[in-house]
């Protein structure tokens, strides 16, 4: 799985990073590194990229990508023990490691129109010409939402937009109630998982999701197999698991799903969707959208299917029926360790997922590829003697399709000792042609763009980052652009460097940084490739990727350049390359967000009092339709940010000065003792987790992080400062307030941190 490209919520003009670099434009100076150990670093880099080969990649991922390999079947244990085999191969200390997890597999699905007329959908995707393991269908699990419930069901069917709350409002304002239906809703919008639940939460009995060839098929561009995009009988699968309480097997939140483990019962288990949902493709959805009655949907809310789209309810009338195995299944974390020279104790990690929905040739071998060469690469400095000073973790996970469950067990087994001893989890999903795409801990934002200065982008023979950087200023130029990439397009002009985004859910990051709070990042390239027309079906294959997603891996080889850089220079620096102005930056941007946020609303609430008071809707409406006035909600009260805003004023103080320190002591040679220097990196490599507020989250106390979390109501989508602002939306007012103080202490912990650091710095020996 991955989530879309992450939207880039924030910016920063890097001053300090403008400080380190020489008047030509190239890497003076690598932030962490003392002047000589810059030289020696970027020797050793030369060799790294000088190990890589597009051709392996390539071979890696015929061979990973010649059966299905979803959790639990024989190629995903045939992969598990290649990787194993290469890891060793290359001189890693590798292992498998073991954990045993819920996965419900189907047993038999059923989508079919009873009346007015019959009609069964197919719930199969059948060979295409050219796409040689499309013909493997026996072998494959039919298409079906992992953790749906178990249900069969026959009701009247109702249309329902992409199924997000807004469409619900929408729905009631038409007269229109979905209690005792089946909803069938298009992708998009937000995460799948949340399309099931909110159906649930308004009295649906069962959920049908499809993929509208608006947004995916030939409305996007041309069909599989003649263009990459999604064709008539493509089906995305996908995990509906509730991931936004808490990701993982759901049977053993908190604690790592071993043998031994204690577990809920499957009843008890809060993740797991209590109706049956299935996904089916656009050719299985015609017949019964087509059968739909009453009102015409709004023009937003239309797809194109060659019909007339309209909300029902019937007279399409529908059977669906989910049966799954509810076994426990074995997910198997290949985990490679490469022991530090000189700080054995502080690992620096690396994470993509292997497992796939079908043959996963896009999602995840593109980026689990990447990671290899990343390996072998290292592997063969180590045989010419070369050693990490910090200790590296390799880790290639099982089990991330059906909800993150292999990394979040591994996580979850080692928790103690990670807080303890983790600096970096770097992480990649899905990998395809195009523009870096970079999230996570803000105070890391200097590193990853240093390390996309320093690679260049296959096809245009320019840097990485001067390729992003035009892309992100052209954007902004579009005259539909948004607000917000409008900002960050001036920035970047105006010689700013690409702001990272925020992490949301979606891919191995969750648990190292939601929940044990480790400074992490997820990154690839991508936005050019038209992998997303395949994406979790049969059609994912080596034949598309090689054709549409990275024809030669040349952005296999910049993935494993990138993350190779962040890797080794996290490994090796003398001290732990944090330059956190832009981390302030970001957080005083979403401080300004959520003001606004509050503003609005308040005003938008005012003016709906107006209409309702007015009585001004009825006036408004088409009297030959049904239409109701929108509910009322509470007014807006003025909310007391004053703890959140005094701490952002004592933040920008501390990092301004961490920073002038961390740049003056890179200048003098970084020339510290050892006892000092291992202070420093002991004080940073905690930093992230002064952020963490072990109450966590409203609802979800997995969920650690006071500055980034998945939304409770989007899903994969970022949602920051989440305790203040998803109070906001959702008008619980004291909540807001009460994470206003939440936020201000875990910012008064991180200043705390940096001064500390900032201190040791400045003071000579
Ligand atoms: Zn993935």
């Amino acid at each position: 799985m991955r989530s879309a490209i992450s939207p880039l919520f924030l910016s920063s003009i890097f001053a300090s990073w403008a400080l380190l670099r020489a008047a030509d434009g190239g890497p003076q100076s690598l932030a962490g590194f003392a002047t000589e150990s810059t030289k020696a670093q970027l020797a050793v880099e030369q060799r790294f990229d000088a190990q890589l080969r597009a051709d392996d990649q390539k071979e890696w991922m015929e061979q990973m990508a010649s059966a299905p390999n979803h959790v639990g079947s024989p190629h995903d244990k045939v992969n598990a023990e290649f990787l194993l085999a290469k890891y060793k191969e290359w001189g890693w200390d590798a292992r498998v490691e073991e954990f045993e997890v819920l996965y419900p597999t189907p047993k038999k699905t059923v989508v079919e129109l009873v009346a007015p007329q019959k009609f069964a959908a197919k719930l199969q995707e059948p060979a295409v010409a050219g796409d040689r393991t499309s013909t493997q269908v026996a072998d494959e699990l039919p298409p079906y939402h992992a953790f749906a419930a178990d249900g069969d069901v026959t009701a009247e069917l109702v249309y329902v937009n992409q199924g997000m709350p807004d469409d619900y409002k929408e729905l009631a304002q038409n007269g229109i109630d979905v209690k005792g239906r089946i909803v069938i809703v298009r992708y998009g919008g937000g995460w799948r998982g949340l399309k099931p639940k909110f159906a649930y939460e308004h009295g649906a009995v069962g959920c049908i999701i499809y993929s509208d060839p608006r947004d995916d098929g030939y409305g996007a561009g041309d069909a599989y197999p003649k263009g990459a995009f999604r064709p008539a009988d493509g089906v995305q699968r996908g995990s509906v698991l509730d991931m936004p309480v808490y990701p993982g097997d759901p049977l053993t939140p908190d604690v790592g799903a071993t043998k031994e483990a204690k577990r809920l019962a499957i009843k008890d288990a809060r993740t797991i969707l209590k109706i049956p949902v299935l996904p089916i493709s656009h050719a299985d959805a015609l017949p019964l959208l087509a059968a739909l009655d009453g009102e015409v949907v709004p023009e937003k809310w239309r797809g194109a299917l060659p019909i007339t789209y309209h909300f029902g309810p019937g007279p399409a009338k529908v059977h669906l029926s989910v049966q799954s195995e509810w076994t426990l299944k074995t997910a198997r974390d290949v985990i490679a360790v490469m022991k530090g020279s000189e700080h054995p104790d502080e690992w620096v990690l690396r994470g993509n997922h292997f497992d796939g929905w079908v043959f996963g040739a896009s999602d995840p071998l593109s980026g689990q590829v990447a990671l290899m060469a990343e390996a072998k690469a290292i592997g063969a400095l180590a045989r010419d003697g070369w050693r990490p000073k910090r200790t590296l973790v390799y880790c290639s996970w099982d089990a991330e399709e059906p909800g993150l469950l292999g990394s979040t067990e591994w996580a979850e087994a080692h928790a103690a000792e990670l807080q303890q001893k983790a600096v970096l989890y770097l992480n990649s999903d899905g990998n395809e042609r195009g523009f870096l795409h970079a999230s996570g801990s803000h105070a890391l934002q200097t590193l990853v763009n240093q390390a996309a200065d320093s690679v260049i982008d296959p096809q245009t023979k320019a840097t990485v980052l001067k390729r992003q950087r035009a892309k992100l200023i052209v954007g902004a130029t579009a005259s539909d652009t948004s607000e917000e990439m409008k900002r960050i397009g001036k920035l970047v002009a105006a010689g700013g460097t690409p702001p990272l985004g925020a992490l949301g859910a979606g891919s191995d990051y969750t648990a190292f940084i939601d929940h044990l709070g480790i400074a992490s990042l997820n990154i690839g390239f991508g936005g050019e490739g038209d992998t997303g027309g395949v994406y979790h079906s049969a059609y994912d294959s080596f034949d598309h990727f090689t054709r549409f997603g990275d024809p030669g891996f040349a952005y296999g080889v910049a993935l494993s350049q990138t993350a190779g850089r962040v890797m080794l220079r996290m490994a090796n620096a003398d001290v732990l390359p944090h330059m956190t102005d832009s981390f302030h930056e970001t957080v005083a941007q979403y401080a300004t967000e959520l003001h606004k946020l509050a503003d609005t609303m308040r005003e938008n609430t005012e003016q709906m009092h107006r209409v309702l008071d007015e009585k001004l809707h009825a006036l408004a409406a088409d009297p030959t339709k049904t239409s109701r006035p929108p509910e009322r909600e509470a007014a807006v009260p003025v909310l007391n940010f004053a703890p959140l805003d005094n701490a952002l004023l004592r933040l920008k103080k501390s990092t301004r000065t961490f920073d002038d320190a961390m740049t003056t002591a890179q200048k003098t040679g970084l020339k510290f003792d050892a006892a000092k220097r291992t202070g420093i990196n002991a004080t940073l490599r905690a930093l992230e987790q002064t952020l963490l507020d072990p109450a966590g989250l409203p609802g979800r106390d997995w969920f650690r992080h006071m500055i980034y979390a998945p939304g409770l109501k989007t899903g994969y989508g970022a949602k920051t400062l989440p305790g203040i602002r998803e109070a906001i939306e959702d008008r619980r007012w004291q909540d807001a307030e009460k994470f206003s103080v939440a936020v201000a202490n875990a910012l008064g912990r991180y200043c705390d941190a940096l001064d500390n650091a900032g201190a040791a710095l400045k003071s000579r020996n």
